[in-house]
């Protein structure tokens, strides 16, 4: 078991509420994400500030966190490659679970494969960065573009299409620009085609 680190800025002390069933605490506060969050594309980057709101709600079997966080994800445009925004806001709402009762659930879910997913109260500390992480990377797109229509790059010679709509060039056969597609850029053995 991890021990967690309490001077991270996604970790909330719980422990005004522990075992005291029906208190409840919010609490807002503006993060600097220490870690990149997000893909190789697109990410809330080291540094960024990320808002966070959070409920905290002492229930039988231990804390139910409810918040959202709000940021603005950077990435490039993978049809363009030029840098865009992606405003970020996701709401989460997942029980903190007692060692003791998430040790039941464990138990009872010994033997399948699947990834238990309740999340557990250490030292009274609820660690919100896994749950941050998997929200915010599940709602920040695959393939995030600049703009929905992007003609993106002209596929024989680079030139970005949203700056010049009418370039083109002596049509070849389209299977052939099929292939320069799949060609790795700087090789040295591309067919020179006039
Ligand atoms: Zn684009
Ligand atoms: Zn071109």
């Amino acid at each position: 078991m991890a021990t967690q680190d309490a001077a991270s800025p996604w970790v909330f002390d719980t422990r005004e509420l522990v075992r005291r069933a029906g208190t409840m605490t919010e609490f807002s506060r503006a993060v600097t994400a220490p870690d990149q969050i997000g893909t190789d594309v697109i990410a809330i980057k080291a540094g960024d500030p990320v808002e966070l709101d959070l409920r905290m709600e002492s229930v039988m079997e231990g804390v139910l966190g409810t918040g959202s966080v709000r940021a603005t994800a950077t990435g490039v445009c993978v049809r363009c490659l030029d840098d865009l925004d992606f405003p970020v806001e996701v709401t989460f709402q997942e029980l903190f679970a007692y060692p003791d009762r998430a040790a039941h659930h464990h138990k009872v879910a010994a033997g399948e494969d699947e990834q238990d997913d309740v999340y557990e109260l250490e030292d009274d500390l609820m660690d919100l960065e896994e749950l941050v992480r998997d929200a915010v990377v599940t709602t920040l797109p695959f393939q995030p573009v600049c703009r929905d229509d992007c003609p993106g790059l002209c596929s024989e010679c680079g030139a970005r299409l949203a700056d010049d709509p009418d370039h083109h060039h002596d049509v070849i056969d389209p299977r052939w620009s099929a292939l320069a597609d799949l060609a790795q850029p700087g090789t040295d053995d591309e067919k020179k085609r006039n």
